[in-house]
């Protein structure tokens, strides 16, 4: 593709992409396709020559955009609510333009002190500790199976020669996402290992049963290495005690983890400071921008107190010949610290948000997505046909009409077919429960109307 030829197309799309962003309202949240469509409408073969950008960018509109399911959406309130915000898509762009690929600092510098620098003043945004040290992973799930991976070094380094390793045991609430137990399944820690520890009515793990499972783990033989915290859960957005799983954790020698992959950027707000309290003192912390922080999929944040173990932790014998380069105080050499050594030039995208907004421009979203959230649970308080289902500490509202499981999930499927939104469901005491989660830049207080009412007329 000549340069010309790209900057033509470049046009189009950013023309294309332009109106998406004015008229995405226009579009049906949820894809209205059957399972196939899109495989019987492409042909079973590639192409043997090459064919007009022309004609790619006609089928895209005609054949891929009907397909999308739209995450940027301002009525997507289903699983959380996401956003690519112009300034990260500009970002993203460029970054996809230079195509650098960092993993070592001498094969991208400025990528990599870019990351540095904007994980640092997120740090500080957050009010963690300065020796906290920040790494972007594409996802929380793959953030956190490091932090495991972290917590099993120090239990048990031997594992890392011998492969071998003692019963050891990780603690979550009943109410963690999947992803933990997941990393540790990959780390060989062993389903039967991990203890999903009971929560209260309002979904936080009890400290007391945390405390009286690792007891028993001990007395029976058994290794305690790690417990994970979520501050602001995938069902209902509770948030564990932190500060008393924090002093547990001490008294036996685990790794505490903390999963903010949601709710993490609500510790921006100083009013949510009692929620986050412990936060400085986790060993481990992920949060993910590309869900509550305006900046495009993919981007997850991970902190720790404790980089010297997570590098120790994939320490190998011997570094390969091309991968050895000259020790520099200042050279951070990042896929010292994964276990994927390329890496993507996603900071970009991040310092394009964090400057486009400014500290004070993400806190004025965040507090008025809050804001929506509790206007909207005042509503379903004030209409005696419907019931809130959890408390509201963030963005998300779980509600359900009082009648039956079938009558909900009727409920959910007329609300979804009708384009205007896209809400998602989850169970909560054995019922069937609607979840609403606020959180794309562009929602409006006249989305959330609209929508209250097309539920109200969807019972
Ligand atoms: N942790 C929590 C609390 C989540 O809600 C999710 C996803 O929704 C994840 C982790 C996994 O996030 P990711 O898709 O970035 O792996």
């Amino acid at each position: 593709m000549s340069p010309e030829e790209f900057r033509a197309a470049a046009h189009e799309v950013v023309d294309w992409m332009a109106d998406y962003l004015r008229d995405i309202r226009d579009y049906p949240v949820l894809a209205n396709v059957e399972p196939g469509a899109l495989i019987d409408a492409l042909p079973a073969q590639g192409p043997e020559h090459g064919e007009p950008m022309s004609s790619i960018l006609d089928d895209f509109k005609k054949l891929i955009v009907p397909g999308v399911t739209h995450w940027n959406h301002p009525r997507f309130f289903a699983y959380f609510s996401i956003t690519a915000s112009g300034p990260g898509i500009l970002g993203e762009m460029l970054a996809s333009t230079m195509n650098v690929q960092h993993m070592l600092w001498k094969a991208g510098p400025a990528a990599t002190e870019l990351e540095q620098t904007t994980l640092n003043w997120l740090r500080q945004w957050l009010r963690l500790p300065e020796e906290y040290f920040g790494i972007i992973h594409d996802t929380a799930s793959t953030a956190s199976m490091h932090a495991i991976l972290a917590a099993r070094e120090l239990a048990s380094p031997e594992t890392r020669l011998s492969g071998e390793h003692p019963p050891l045991i990780l603690y979550e609430s009943e109410h963690a996402h999947s992803s933990i137990d997941k990393g540790a399944l990959a780390l060989g820690i062993g389903r039967d290992n991990l203890r999903h520890i009971a929560a209260d009515s309002e979904f936080r793990m009890i400290p007391a049963k945390l405390e009286s499972a690792i007891e028993a783990d001990i007395a029976a033989g058994k290794k305690p290495f790690c417990v994970v915290a979520t501050l602001g859960t995938t069902s209902v957005t509770s948030a564990d005690p932190l500060l008393q799983i924090l002093a547990i954790a001490r008294r036996h020698n685990l790794w505490v983890h903390v999963d903010a992959a949601y709710g993490g950027p609500a510790a921006l707000l100083e009013e949510n400071r009692a929620l986050f309290a412990g936060i400085d003192q986790a060993d481990s912390l992920v949060l993910n921008p590309h869900k509550w922080l305006f900046t495009p999929v993919d981007l997850s944040i991970l902190y720790t107190r404790r980089p010297e173990i997570m590098r120790r932790s994939l320490a190998l014998e011997q570094i390969p010949a091309y991968l050895q380069v000259a020790q520099h105080d200042r050279a951070m050499n990042y896929s010292d610290y994964s276990v994927n050594l390329g890496r993507r030039f996603r900071s970009l995208k991040l310092w394009f948000v964090l400057r486009y907004y400014g500290r004070k421009g993400i806190v004025r979203v965040l507090r008025e997505h809050m804001r929506l959230a509790k206007l909207l649970a005042s509503w379903i308080e004030a209409d005696s046909r419907f019931e809130l289902s959890a408390p509201v500490p963030f963005s998300l509202v779980c509600f359900r009409f009082k009648g039956s499981d079938d009558d909900n999930r009727a409920l959910y499927d007329r609300i979804n077919a009708s384009g205007k939104a896209f809400v998602s469901s989850t169970i909560l005491h054995g019922k069937y429960v609607l979840r609403l989660a606020i959180g794309n830049i562009a929602t409006t207080e006249e989305d959330i109307r609209l929508t209250w009412d097309l539920i109200r007329a969807s019972v």
